[in-house]
């Protein structure tokens, strides 16, 4: 039996997984379930799948998870210390889908219990990505990438030397303004930019995937995971979101990953490798699809992309307070405060205004993280008045 965790069990990648832990209750035990503020969820997640213990991200709701797991024996707790007391108890598996920057102290506690690391939550890796390959390459922890674009290029790797690679074609869907002009952006709502047309995810990423940042956060999380050069990794956009990246080798042979957009496919990758498990996922049926197609991303209409790139170069805290600034942004988008187009302004702005030394620490990431966050609401108080 697999002992798994799931970091942010109530949001679309962690149902996702419960999906599958659900139908084998024979090769999966669940350790550790985690939720930021939805008690009832959680409990009734917890209860279902009997799990050892349920943690939830608010400490103010300590009393109210406990009052929802009376009488089941599950173990409750509450707060971003009890998340990383959690993440410590090794698990075999763990997925680490907590959405954002919150993540990162939860999922760095997982890496260096040395377990195997299913990682979903791509905010952490942008901001503290050498640490975390440095906590995994010291503990012996497996980092299985689940992003399904980086898990594509996982699968393409199939164990080849970077040194062959010649270059990482990352695809993207272009999101839903694939072809909006800027002055169709500026007056996009919330609902407008989260109705995807391919995916089914959270908010936050489904901004991040109408502004194109999404893509730009992932240019960066691959240039972690796959060392090859930031210049070897290329952004391709393919509205069809069925090939979910390539890998080209220096004798031009170029191998890709194709599946249905579902988030389970990529998911049961890295819940049985170095096996396989049947899902109930889709096949992917070509004839019906077609024809797939492909186009240059476009840097002038998407600055994010632009925002991303020069941030990976220039390494060190700056890709923290690029996530930082763009987490802000992007709630106070959600929440009716600023319009599409001010999301990437305010990125800008803040990279413009704030630099900080290499972290050498999660707590220097974290504090590059603070005074970003800081930085873009002063940034957004000026926008606003
Ligand atoms: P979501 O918003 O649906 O779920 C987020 C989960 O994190 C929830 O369980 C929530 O309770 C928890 N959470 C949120 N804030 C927290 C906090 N401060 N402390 C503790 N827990 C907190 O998000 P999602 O779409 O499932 O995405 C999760 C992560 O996976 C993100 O990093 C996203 O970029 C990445 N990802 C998602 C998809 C997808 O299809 N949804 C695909 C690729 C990558
Ligand atoms: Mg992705």
């Amino acid at each position: 039996m697999k002992h798994v965790s799931i970091f942010g069990a109530t949001g679309s990648v962690g149902l996702s997984t419960l999906d599958l832990v659900r139908r084998d209750p024979e090769a999966y035990g669940v350790v550790a379930l985690t939720a930021n503020s939805d008690v009832d969820s959680l409990a009734a997640l917890a209860r279902e799948t009997g799990a050892q213990v349920a943690v939830i991200g608010q400490d103010r709701l300590y009393g109210a998870l406990k009052a929802a797991l009376a009488g089941s024996g599950i173990e409750a707790a509450a707060g971003e210390d009890a998340l990383v007391e959690a993440a410590a108890r090794g698990a075999d598996w763990t997925m680490a889908s907590i959405v954002g920057c919150a993540g990162l102290k939860p999922t760095m506690a997982a890496l260096k219990a040395g377990g195997t690391v299913a990682l979903a939550n791509k905010e952490s890796l942008v901001s503290a990505g050498g640490l975390m390959m440095d906590a995994a390459r010291q503990s012996g922890a497996t980092l299985l990438p689940v992003d399904s674009e980086h898990n594509a290029i996982f699968q393409c790797l199939a164990g080849s030397s970077l040194d062959d690679v010649a270059r990482i074609i990352l695809t993207a869907s272009g999101g839903p303004f694939r072809t909006k002009s800027r002055v169709e952006m500026a007056a996009m709502t919330p609902a407008q930019a989260v109705a995807h047309p391919n995916w089914s995810m959270g908010a936050k990423i489904s901004v991040d995937s109408a502004t194109m940042m999404n893509k730009g956060l992932e240019l960066i999380e691959a240039a972690y995971l796959f060392p090859v050069g930031l210049d070897r990794i290329e952004i391709l956009v393919h509205p069809q979101s069925v090939i979910h990246s390539m890998v080209e080798y220096r004798d031009r042979s170029t191998l890709a990953q194709l599946g249905s957009p579902d988030m389970r496919i990529p998911i049961a990758h890295a819940l049985a490798w170095p096996q396989r498990i049947a899902t109930p996922c889709q096949p992917l049926d070509l004839a019906r699809i077609g024809r797939l197609d492909f186009e240059a991303p476009d840097m002038e209409r998407f600055p994010a992309l632009r925002l991303a790139r020069a941030a990976a170069g220039e390494g060190g805290a700056t890709p923290a307070i690029l996530n930082a600034a763009n987490e802000v942004a992007v709630a106070a988008f959600l929440d009716g405060r600023i319009g599409f187009l001010d999301i990437a302004m305010i990125v800008e702005d803040v990279l413009q205004r704030y630099g900080a030394p290499r972290p050498g620490t999660i707590d220097d990431v974290l504090a590059a993280d603070a005074e970003a966050r800081a930085q873009a609401g002063q940034v957004m108080e000026r926008l606003t008045a």
